[in-house]
Parts: structure tokens; sequence; C-alpha cells
């Protein structure tokens, strides 16, 4: 089923002398193998008369592959993950404390509890001492009220009034930015090893030797978490 072809294929995107390009362009055209008499027929002279897992011998039984095939987009992003992650760290080492400072900024000024740092404060006009805190009112703290409001600087992107909390969000936000124009340089090598993946994965599927006879119960009770992808007719 397309087997000797896409081996073919793969063969030559290793040895480069296909580009990924060529490669999927190739294999697509192909990917409808499964609604053929012939892949039909393969699938039927394999199966057998007793279930593999629950040994039933009571059909009907079906062909379960034992191999599963992930779509392009899904081993691109697979791939692309494990791009990421091996590339991390030398992408946070070109990211500057100077960077990082400049993105932050200096916080807006704002007014906060003594006792607990908390912003939710509020002035009380007919009472003494004229601030309450909500949040040591809450947690019944024993004086929650004060004189005289602490002066804070309060990062808004980062939700924080913790300056080294904000500088270490700021850092793994640049990172991350810098990371998506990094990924985007690897582009050509990350649709490459994804290509390399889809016609390994598509040759193991195609190929049928790592499949099974299941009963339909057995099949029905695996495929439970994959029943959505409508790519699998198991009839
Ligand atoms: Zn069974
Ligand atoms: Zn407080």
């Amino acid at each position: 089923m397309h087997v000797e072809l896409i081996t073919s294929l793969l063969a030559q995107l290793e040895a480069g002398s296909i580009t990924w390009e060529q490669a999927l362009t190739q294999v697509t055209a192909l990917s409808t193998a499964w609604t053929t008499a012939e892949w039909k027929q393969q699938r039927e002279a394999l199966i057998g008369d007793t279930c593999a897992v629950c040994s039933s011998a009571e059909g009907p039984f079906v062909l379960q592959h034992l191999v599963h095939c992930d779509t392009y987009k899904e081993i691109c992003q697979q791939v692309k993950a494990e791009f990421r992650t091996r590339l991390w760290p030398h992408v946070a080492l070109r990211v500057t404390d100077e960077e990082v400072a400049a993105h932050l900024g200096l916080g807006e000024k704002r007014q906060a509890c003594p006792t607990c740092g908390s912003l939710t404060i509020r002035e009380r006009k007919t009472m003494y001492p004229p601030y309450i805190c909500q949040k040591c009112e809450k947690y019944r703290h024993p004086t929650p009220w004060f004189e005289t409001p602490v002066q804070v600087r309060y990062y808004q992107k980062q939700k924080t009034t913790d300056r080294a909390e904000a500088l270490a969000t700021a850092r793994e936000y640049l990172t991350s930015v810098a990371m998506l124009a990094e990924l985007r340089l690897h582009d050509d090598a990350i649709q490459h090893e994804a290509t390399l993946r889809s016609l390994r994965q598509s040759i193991a599927y195609r190929s049928l030797k790592h499949t099974a006879t299941y009963c339909k119960r057995c099949a029905f009770k695996e495929d439970l978490p994959v029943i959505n992808r409508k790519r699998w007719d198991w009839e």
C-alpha cells in the first residue's frame, strides 16, 4: 500500500536528494489509501478468528492497528516543542538584565498596608486610625488599621509589587518572545524532521505489520480516547 514508494521518499529525504516539501507533497497525495479496495482486502486477509485481548472466538472481528499516525501538524508541534526545550537555555542567555529592567520599567506608585503589603486598603472618613487593610481584616489580624500607608511599586503586567518576582516574569516573557523568532529561523529544520517522522509513521501504519485481531468490543474500548478521529474506520 504505497509502502515502497514512501520508503523510497524517506531514503531520498534522509540522503538530502529531495526536500521535505517535495516528500510531503508526494505523500499527501496518497493519504486516502485506506479508502481503497486493496487496503480493505489486505486488512481482511490479516483478520484472525480469536480476539488478541479477551481471547473470545466470537466475531465479528476487526483489524486493530497497534501503531497510529499523528497528523503532520501534530508532529510539527511535537518537534517544535523539542526544539524549544533544547534551545531555551541558549535563548535565555541572550536576554540581558538591562533589557529585562527596561521592559519592566519602574512600576506605578501605589499605597499599601504597612503590615502585609497588600494594595487593598481603604481610607475611613470618620474613624481613627484612618486606614484599614481588607486583607488583614479578612485574615483577622489583631490590628488591621493603621495611620499611614507605605509607598510601593506595582508592576501591572506582572500583577505584583514584588520586584524580584516581576523581573523573573518579565525575563520569562522576553525569552519566549525571543524564542518565537529563534524557532522561525529553525522552521526548515523543524519541518524536515517532522516530515521524516511522518513518513516513518506512515510506513509503519501502512505496512499493516503492527496489527492484531480484536473483537469489536475490545476494539471499541481501546479506541475510546480517539473515537472522534474519523480518519480510522474500523468497520
Ligand atoms: Zn475481545
Ligand atoms: Zn494588611
